[in-house]
């Protein structure tokens, strides 16, 4: 007699009660049964548990970072020879990345701040660097104001 739950001809078939059902089951399936003794708690699962630890632990450290790198002043023209050294055009250099020819021509002619994510393909396919790390002992040229380099903006720095 097959195992009325999964179907397999098992020997070994029980009477048991299956969601108010009364089934033979096999030796495999009597867990679904009622009265069956239960199976102990699963742990939870470790991986997961792992990935949420490892989540909370690198956001704070990306962050700080960000704040502590900046990209180089001349970085376009850093990408331009660079990719120009690895001998790629740049919808070559553009395929690679996963971007478009006329992202890499804005980004090498000046007009495009690449974004984070960019930058790091960017420096990875051209193995440059395009971040620096922001002084943040930088020796004031203005010792006596120390509070006007903090007051510009991203905008000011557009303008000029
Ligand atoms: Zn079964």
């Amino acid at each position: 007699m097959p195992c009325e739950l999964c179907g397999r001809e098992v020997k070994g078939c029980k009477l048991a009660i299956v969601d108010g059902a009364k089934l033979s089951v096999c030796p495999d399936c009597i867990k679904f049964a009622e009265g069956a003794p239960e199976e102990p708690p699963r742990p939870p699962a470790p991986v997961q548990r792992f990935l949420v630890q490892r989540t909370r632990q690198t956001q704070p450290k990306d962050i700080y970072k960000d704040m502590q790198q900046d990209l180089i002043t001349d970085w376009n023209h850093k990408v331009e020879d660079a990719r120009k050294r690895k001998g790629l055009t740049r919808q070559e250099l553009g395929f690679r990345i996963g971007e478009r020819t006329v992202t890499i021509a804005k980004i090498e002619n000046g007009d495009l701040r690449p974004s984070d994510q960019v930058i790091a393909k960017l420096e990875k396919e051209l193995s440059i660097k395009l971040l620096e790390p922001i002084s943040t002992e930088k020796p004031a040229t203005t010792p006596t104001t120390p509070g006007t380099t903090a007051s510009y903006t991203l905008g000011d720095f557009i303008k000029k």
